[in-house]
């Protein structure tokens, strides 16, 4: 059976990822887009989700590629109108609305599904295995990136709820939190807020897991030349490290995978099955990390940034 699906929010991730995928995923059909300005030669395009649903009746699911802020009553309006539900990471805004539409999503007997693409990169799989078979020590996560080349002009990200650094900083969490054998608790986060700014730009946590294992995370948006994605593992039995975003994975010194991205079109095949089984897939790990730091986090004033 084929799944007729409308995207909504034709931004960046959307062109850059959701389009090929969505083209290479068997039993999808790209039926309408759902675009304040944005139009595609041969799909039919509706201003906003509303009309859409409305007048769209071929579509049997959507996915949210809109910022997070808002995304809750786009989510909302699609389940009421009895259609799967994808959404973007991060899934929402606050935790509460997940909370909600996961709720209405099993009342409805609809599939609702909050991906984390970076837990599809080729290396987290095998990392996962191999944490399970060694002692881990400790765990440090690097994640620095240039924000004026990934999110050029995007100013909800510096808006509340667009959680600045915490955007790209989440795919780590989405990884460590898929791959660590045990669940982890901050103990500690100093965040670095620009001075004209609502979130921040940088970031600095210390996690504990239950059996004591530290886990240091760095996230920081300053970064210019070479850019850093990194998850080092320190076993009792040697290195792993997960690198370029968790596409890389090398054991012991020695590189063991590093294959082609297609983190959208598993995350692809995975609504499509989800949609099949009667299933939903729904983990706020990462976000609930994410609230931690912004609960518990010391702010610290830093220089003003412009775009
Ligand atoms: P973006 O380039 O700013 O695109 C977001 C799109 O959402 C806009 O182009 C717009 O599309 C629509 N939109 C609706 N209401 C909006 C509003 N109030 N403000 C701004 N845009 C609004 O953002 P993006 O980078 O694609 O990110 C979208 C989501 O994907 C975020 O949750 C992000 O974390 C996630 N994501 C991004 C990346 C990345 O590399 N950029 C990677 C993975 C995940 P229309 O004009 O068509 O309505």
């Amino acid at each position: 059976m084929t799944i007729g699906l409308g995207l909504i929010g034709l931004g960046k991730i959307a062109r850059d990822q959701h389009l090929p995928a969505i083209g290479e995923t068997a039993g999808l059909d790209l039926c309408a887009i759902g675009s304040r300005n944005a139009t595609l030669p041969g799909i039919p395009s509706f201003p906003d989700i509303d009309t859409l649903l409305h007048a769209a009746p071929d579509v049997q699911a959507v996915t949210l590629c809109t910022p997070p802020q808002g995304r809750f009553d786009q989510a909302r309006a699609a389940l009421l109108a009895g259609k799967h539900v994808m959404l973007e990471k991060p899934p929402g805004a606050t935790l509460s609305e997940i909370a909600a539409l996961v709720e209405l999503a099993e009342a409805r007997g609809l599939t609702l599904f909050a991906t984390w693409h970076s837990r599809e990169a080729a290396g987290v799989a095998p990392a996962r295995d191999l944490l399970r078979r060694r002692k881990l020590r400790a765990v440090h996560v690097t994640w620095k990136e240039d924000v004026r080349h990934w999110h050029p002009g995007q100013a909800w990200i510096w808006e509340p709820g667009g959680l600045g650094v915490f955007d790209p900083g989440i795919n780590a969490l989405s990884i460590v939190t898929r791959i660590l054998p045990e669940t982890m608790f901050l103990e500690h986060a100093d965040l670095s807020f620009p001075a004209n700014r609502a979130t921040p730009i940088a970031a600095d946590l210390t996690f504990r897991t239950e059996s004591g294992v530290p886990v240091t995370v760095i996230f920081d948006w300053r970064q210019t030349g070479p850019q850093t994605w990194d998850i080092a593992l320190d076993t009792e039995q040697g290195p792993v490290l997960l690198s370029k975003g968790g596409s890389i994975l090398s054991v012991d010194g020695v590189e063991r995978m590093a294959e082609p991205d297609s983190e959208y079109r598993r995350l692809y095949a995975r609504f499509r099955t989800l949609i099949n089984e009667g299933a939903s897939d729904v983990d706020v790990s990462p976000l609930r990390h994410v609230a931690d730091a912004f609960l518990l986090g010391r702010r610290r004033e830093v220089a003003p940034f412009e775009d």
